[in-house]
């Protein structure tokens, strides 16, 4: 009796149905769990076929059977590693396609409803830039630990990609206790994580959607949730929001301004606007940044917030970037033979420039074929494009800055970096963001930060120019602290390259001369 081959797991369903067969003196192929003396599991294939004597009687029964365990547990891995995601452990984006289509099947036939939650974390990636990756997958296996402690039975969470989760939430009662799962998944994530030595703090953004009511599509309920999310990303991340459909309109006009930005640098649809650097000792005009404008063929001028995160995600940033290189190099060099006096002209670099490869190499040639001394030209990157610690960044830091090429960090404050590590970089000058300079004269936290800022950077031979300035009374505290230089609607907006000449020409800014004299008097005894 094959019995003593039989235990606890073996399929009692599928034995039954063996024993059908063979009653029926029908051929029957199966696989079983069987269990050997010891009581180890093993997998068998197995095919049982009658044998009948020439008067068609059956005499025998011939069963083969396979040894398939290996085979059983390559299958297993194949779905863990198809359908589970290897850092967290948790089901992937796949299986969490699976389980939904599953459950909108059930809500199809009763009356049930449910909430998928789609929950993004804020900054994650400030985390993994500064700590580095092993720091940032220890981070979010510690969050898939907390987001699966606020589970109930018959929740999936999953992970979906680098770091998003989301959450099926089957409920039968009310659709207004996807609220409380989010509150509660955000209250999971409020103590720190204690990660190599360190507490770091993390935030998420969660979008909810609720089937069978806005959707019964998996596909489309995930994209709804994602809108959301986004939602909450845009008023700065940190909480929860329900899908309404006409999120979905805005992730269509974005889709419109993608479709419309591809072919605007053949179309010429793009102008640089250029800002003055003052110094603010004197008023001296030292320097110009180049802004990127579009403005697309008909209508009014997209204001770069909106165009240039649609570049980088689509990685035209690069083509665009070396257009803004060239022509804000160009600008400079045909101020500089008509006669104006020499000025560094400061261009911004988005990431994806800065990690592509040949950066250096693109910048000398642009120099080389329009004529312009690198000492000219500045490149502005910001703080978590450093962040990457990787040789690479050192090395073309050193490229571009023993070509002559000055460096600058921009939006200062905002990142992670520390000083001292900057300071083993070739950069030259900080900027400050103007989310400090804003409040300078209200605000005695931002105003410590500012002047902190300066004398540490001052004491590292950094330059500081301080942003966006636009009251004389910021401008005249930031002379006090000693900040080397200003930009902002202060001295001018950005404007075109015709407006920018006159500013050249006068090469001074009485304003801020006006101011400098102000505080001279004040200050005379
Ligand atoms: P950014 O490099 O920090 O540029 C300074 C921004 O602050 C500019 O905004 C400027 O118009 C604004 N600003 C200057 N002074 C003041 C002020 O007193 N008050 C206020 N409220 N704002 C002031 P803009 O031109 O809208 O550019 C925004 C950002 O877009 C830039 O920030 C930069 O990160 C990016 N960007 C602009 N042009 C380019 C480019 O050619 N390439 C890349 N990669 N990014 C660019
Ligand atoms: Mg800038
Ligand atoms: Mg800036």
């Amino acid at each position: 009796s094959p019995r003593l081959l039989q235990g606890l797991r073996t399929n009692r369903e599928e034995l039954g149905r063996i024993k059908a067969a063979l009653h029926r003196q029908e051929p029957v192929h199966s696989e079983l769990l069987n269990y050997t003396k010891d009581g180890r599991e093993y997998w068998v294939e197995l095919d049982i076929v009658p044998v009948a004597n020439d008067q068609g009687e059956l005499t025998h029964w011939v069963s083969i059977e396979r040894d398939i365990t290996e085979r059983k547990k390559a299958e297993e891995d194949i779905h863990r590693l198809a359908y589970f995601d290897s850092l967290t452990g948790l089901p992937n984006r796949r299986m969490l396609l699976d389980r939904l289509t599953h459950v909108l099947a059930h809500a199809r036939r009763t009356p049930q409803v449910g909430a998928v939650l789609y929950i993004d974390l804020d900054r994650f990636k400030n985390i993994n830039d500064t700590l580095g990756h092993h720091a940032g997958d220890l981070l979010l296996k510690g969050i898939a630990g907390r987001l699966q402690e606020a589970l109930r039975e018959g929740d999936t969470i999953s992970r979906l990609s680098g770091d998003t989760f989301a959450l099926i939430c089957p409920m039968a009662t009310d659709s207004r206790h996807a609220a409380l799962v989010a509150h509660k998944l955000l209250e999971q994530l409020e103590s720190p994580f204690v990660i190599e030595g360190l507490e770091l703090f993390i935030a998420a953004s969660i979008g909810i959607t609720i089937y069978p009511q806005d959707t019964i599509n998996p596909e489309q309920l995930l994209k709804n949730a994602e809108a959301a999310m986004f939602r909450i990303k845009e008023q700065g991340g940190s909480g929860y929001e329900y899908y309404k459909a006409d999120i979905n309109k805005q992730a269509a006009e974005r889709l419109k301004l993608e479709s419309r930005l591809r072919p605007a640098l053949e179309r010429d649809e793009y102008v640089l606007h250029y800002q003055p650097k003052v110094e603010l000792a004197a008023g001296k005009l030292v320097g110009f940044e180049a802004l990127l404008r579009w403005c697309p063929d008909g209508s009014s001028p997209v204001p770069p917030n909106q165009f240039i995160p649609i570049l980088e995600d689509t990685g035209l940033i690069v083509s665009v970037g070396e257009w803004v290189l060239r022509a804000a190099c160009r600008q400079n060099k045909l101020w500089q033979d008509s006669g104006l006096s020499s000025i560094t002209m400061a261009v911004n670099l988005s990431a994806r420039q800065f990690r592509a490869p040949g950066l250096a190499d693109l910048v000398e040639r642009v120099l080389k074929a329009i004529g312009l001394e690198a000492r000219w030209l500045e490149l502005e990157i910001t703080e978590s494009m450093l962040m990457d610690h990787t040789t690479e960044t050192a090395v073309t830091l050193q490229r571009l800055s023993a070509m002559g090429v000055k460096l600058s960090i921009d939006d200062f404050g905002t990142g992670y970096s520390s000083l001292a590590y900057l300071k083993r970089l070739p950069i030259s000058v900080l900027k400050i963001d103007r989310a400090f300079v804003k409040d300078i004269t209200s605000d005695a936290n931002d105003r410590a930060v500012v002047q902190a800022v300066i004398a540490m950077a001052h004491n590292l031979n950094l330059r500081v120019v301080a942003e966006g300035a636009e009251t004389p009374e910021q401008v005249s505290f930031l002379r006090n602290q000693d900040c080397d230089e200003m930009q902002g609607f202060f001295t001018s907006r950005p404007v075109p390259a015709a407006d920018a000449q006159p500013i050249l020409l006068d090469g001074h800014c009485k304003k801020i001369a006006g101011i400098a004299a102000a505080s001279a008097a004040s200050t005379r005894p």
